[in-house]
């Protein structure tokens, strides 16, 4: 028997020890929640995306009575896809709003924008930086594959 273990770094900041890059990136997707269409679960996520060229995307939930909707993070990625196909992603950071309040402690992408971040990140060949935003604390991870040990591209 061999034993395999994975290990999530997680560092914790407060949001004035943030860089100002990060800060930008952070009130832009607290802004994004805005664009949020989220009358079903009342969870309004954004997610703003710094590519390598210097443009930041947003994206936010988007609903529907099927619930078939797209998540704030697909949706950030995707229009980064197709708007600036082969731009590698250089950070993303998410955040979701409920009943009044940014959701503490940060919540994190589900595992279906896990695997469509991935592949970003692995065709970028080389690490997304993850930014969990939280109402008081903010959650940095060096890249997606960190929050995806056993992908699904691995099998
Ligand atoms: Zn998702």
């Amino acid at each position: 028997m061999t034993e395999k273990n994975f290990v999530t770094k997680i560092q914790i900041y407060s949001y004035n020890e943030l860089n100002d890059e990060d800060k930008n990136l952070v009130d832009k997707a607290k802004e994004a929640t805005k664009a949020s269409y989220a009358p079903y679960s009342n969870f309004h996520v954004g997610a703003a995306l710094l590519l390598d060229n210097g443009v930041t995307i947003i994206g936010a939930n988007q609903e529907n009575a099927a619930f078939a909707g797209t998540c704030g993070e697909r949706s950030a990625c995707y229009n980064a896809g197709a708007n600036y196909p082969g731009v590698p992603i250089k950070k993303i950071a998410i955040t979701s709003f409920t009943r009044g309040n940014f959701v503490e402690p940060p919540t994190a992408p589900c595992g279906v924008c896990r695997q469509a971040l991935l592949e970003f990140e692995t065709q970028a060949g080389k690490p997304m930086e993850v930014i969990l935003v939280g109402r008081d604390k903010i959650y940095k991870l060096e890249s997606i594959k960190s929050l995806l040990p056993l992908a699904f591209s691995e099998f």
